[in-house]
């Protein structure tokens, strides 16, 4: 395993300066194995089960570089670092906006958008998941503004539709009546505003729009709009 000075993981991992963590070493808060680290500029061998080894103040290390979160994004957050107003960072807790390599969103649900979201600090993961060609199934329920029509399983299992503005047709996307105003569709691409450009080109209008599933990973009921979980490998390997 890589190994980093304590100094230089704390500070990665965004409990604060050099100086600080220092500071918290001398006081004898962090430990390892139960052996108190009084010094910063020791090396640590940076492995996946830390959190369960070290703590600091009492509490386990978070979790090191490699994580994957999956949040229920609520209703009116924005998944960016730079728009203004609330964004889905600000749901982490602040030591966890600090982290470097920082985290960041696995492709983006508009500000309108709710449902199962993904984040990750592991560029080589978030590549994986958006990549065209792992063609990772993205569920989406829908309720819309006018009544379905009955054809739209069928247009949209063709593999024709042409979203506006656009050259190439949508891949098959699998459609399922769930009321009269009511679908779910499941996606492998990932374009801009695409769910609500489909209902857009089927003469329809989306007024709500929520993602339950990505890959073989279910948004859990008991995930409140705004919380989060830490990944386990065994549930990293769902999403593929
Ligand atoms: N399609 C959309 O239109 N919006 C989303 O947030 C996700 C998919």
């Amino acid at each position: 395993a890589p190994s980093l000075r304590l100094d230089r993981l704390l500070g990665n991992l965004g409990y604060g300066s050099r100086r600080e963590i220092a500071g918290l070493a001398r006081a004898g808060l962090i430990r390892l194995d139960g052996a108190v680290l009084d010094r910063a500029d020791g090396r640590i061998a940076v492995t996946r089960d830390l959190p369960e080894r070290m703590s600091v103040d009492g509490e386990p290390l978070d979790p090191p570089p490699g994580l994957a979160l999956l949040l229920h994004k609520p209703l009116g957050v924005t998944c960016s670092h730079k728009e203004a107003g609330p964004l889905v960072y600000g749901l982490l807790p602040p030591r966890w906006r600090r982290r470097e390599p920082a985290l960041s969103t696995v492709g983006r649900l508009d500000k309108d958008t709710s449902g199962l979201l993904l984040l990750t600090d592991d560029g080589a993961l978030l590549h994986r998941i958006i990549s065209p060609k792992a063609e990772v199934a993205k569920r989406y329920r829908v309720a819309l503004d006018r009544p379905l029509k009955g054809d739209e399983a069928a247009v949209l299992a063709a593999g024709t539709l042409m979203l506006e503005g656009e050259e190439k047709p949508l891949l098959p996307v699998r459609f399922e009546a769930e009321g009269e105003r009511q679908a779910a569709v499941t996606v492998t691409e990932g374009r801009y505003h695409m769910v609500r450009r489909i209902f857009a080109a089927l003469g329809n209008h989306v007024t709500a729009l929520h993602r339950d599933r990505v890959g073989g990973l279910d948004l859990p009921d008991d995930l409140a709009p705004g919380s989060y979980r830490v990944l386990g490998e065994a549930e990293i390997a769902r999403i593929f």
